[in-house]
């Protein structure tokens, strides 16, 4: 190990600097201690864009995750924020006829704005202009400078400024374009600073392929695999030499840091204390940075790695990318408005696996809107509590504690869409059993009409208890009613 002494830190940071251990004491702490802290970061936005369902979509996910666990009663800390340097970002303020940090802060008041408005209760939003973000930036890449990992050399080769990331003349379109977003890359000829990721190959492959640092899903980590086999790693260009919009390489202040290494360290500064991250949840555009060069980062310093990285695929919009360019980006403020936050968030982890490539699709939103939440939900809902007032059944609300197996088994495998499937078979049997055993036609059997009908409250409760991690609202909607026993509609049918 190169580092068994992490830097030293500030005092917010302080905590961070005892926690993240050398991979060796990793065995000796996973015997003796306690449940460690559920710690879930999520890709921090980059501020050139506004809040979109696909960012809604991770988000929600992390949030999902968060309010299980804490069911479950374990701690739980969830980390987002927003990515602030770079050109990129530099050019959309001044395309704005903005100053940078004035533009930068109102976007990240938008997404923080965004995320409150459907429910995703994060413990921690970092931006990565924080300045104690931007002082522990310096002071890890100081000591990897100090320890012999950074060194000068010339870089000569393209860039994108979309991607804000080196690209390889194999990795481009012909003509030097950029395959992911259709532009013409800089050639860049300049003097910076390198970091030796190339020496990591053969660690990285096999924290990968031992499961030290888990990837999933099996597609996503195969190919990073084949992509470490292949090739030998390049060095990373850390620093440039024409970008002022980032934090300054402390030792050379005529430089700033490449904002890949700005941005992941979000993970360290904003993670208070937590460390590990039990689960890093991102986009599959980003994997290479989070799977080969955070890992890299991670391991010069003597750190321990996030135990498990999940890449996600992409929400397309009508089976289209979501881009400003093409312009089909759909705020998740206007479905929210005409909807309400749940109906949102059941769809996103309803109609496509976690992981997958999704569509988001109106018409099928409506859709399932109408039926699994008016109609199924809904109605069940009304009709259980109706009937319970009208035929006078004695009944207490208790909240639940006992777990579905099925149910938890199938979130904690983030297969979100199957345990949405189980809570709806529950849904559905309750129609049934309703349809079937006619309670209105019971008034002359009252043992029998309680009993249905004290069963069908019972499953209401568990119902509104399972989907809480989900539906929030809802279920706190349903809790109510059967406390109240005042049966109210909580998802209006739409007329279109
Ligand atoms: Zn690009």
């Amino acid at each position: 190990m190169n580092s068994p002494t992490p830097p030293q830190l500030n005092t917010p940071l302080q905590k961070v600097s005892e926690s993240p251990k050398p991979a060796d004491a990793q065995k000796v702490k996973k015997k003796s201690a306690p449940a460690e802290t559920f710690y879930i970061t999520t890709a921090i936005d980059y501020v050139t864009d506004l809040p979109h369902i696909g960012h809604a979509y991770e988000k929600t996910a992390a949030d999902i995750l968060t309010r299980y666990w804490r069911r479950r009663g374990r701690n739980v800390f969830f980390l987002t924020g927003t990515d602030e340097h770079g050109l990129k970002v530099a050019q959309a303020a001044q395309k704005k006829g903005q100053e940078v940090r004035e533009f930068v802060e109102n976007i990240a008041l938008k997404y923080k704005a965004t995320w409150s408005a459907i429910e995703i209760k994060y413990d921690n939003f970092i931006r990565t202009t924080d300045p104690e973000h931007e002082k522990y930036v310096q002071q890890f890449v100081q000591k990897l400078y100090d320890m012999g990992e950074i060194y000068k050399d010339r870089y000569q080769g393209l860039y994108c400024v979309g991607c804000e990331e080196y690209k390889t003349v194999s990795e481009l379109l012909p003509g030097n374009t950029c395959s992911v977003h259709k532009t013409l890359c800089q050639a860049v000829f300049e003097d910076v600073y390198f970091f030796r990721l190339s020496k990591y190959q053969e660690k990285i492959l096999d924290i990968i392929q031992s499961g030290k640092m888990l990837v999933e899903p099996v597609e996503r980590r195969n190919e990073i695999i084949s992509f470490l086999t292949k090739q030998p790693l390049q060095d990373l260009a850390m620093s440039r030499s024409k970008v002022s919009w980032g934090i300054l390489v402390p030792w050379d202040t005529s430089q700033t840091i490449y904002v890949w290494i700005d941005a992941l360290l979000n993970y360290i500064t904003g993670s208070r204390g937590n460390w590990p991250p039990s689960l890093q949840l991102i986009g599959k555009d980003i994997f290479r940075f989070h799977c080969i060069i955070w890992p890299a980062l991670l391991m010069a310093m003597g750190y321990e790695l996030p135990r498990k990285i999940l890449i996600h695929g992409f929400l397309t919009i009508n089976g289209e990318r979501i881009s400003k360019t093409t312009g089909n980006t759909i705020d998740p403020l206007q479905i929210v408005k005409m909807y309400g936050v749940d109906p949102l968030r059941y769809f996103l982890f309803r109609e496509v696996p976690f992981g997958q490539d999704g569509d988001f699709s109106v018409d099928r939103f409506e859709k399932r809107y109408k039926s699994d939440l008016a109609n199924d939900l809904g109605n069940l809902v009304q009709r259980v509590l109706t009937m319970a007032v009208k035929y006078n059944i004695k009944w207490e609300y208790k909240t639940i504690t006992k777990p579905f197996h099925q149910i938890d088994q199938a979130i904690e495998d983030l297969k979100f869409d199957k345990a949405l499937e189980l809570i709806w078979d529950m849904i559905t049997e309750s129609n049934q059993k309703i349809d079937l055993e006619k309670p209105w036609q019971l008034e002359n059997n009252p043992k029998k009409l309680t009993e249905i009908i004290s069963q069908l409250l019972q499953t209401l409760s568990q119902i509104a208890f399972q989907i809480d991690p989900f539906m929030p609202e809802t279920s706190w909607a349903i809790i109510e009613q059967l406390k109240s026993r005042k049966a109210y509609v909580i998802f209006p049918r739409k007329n279109k």
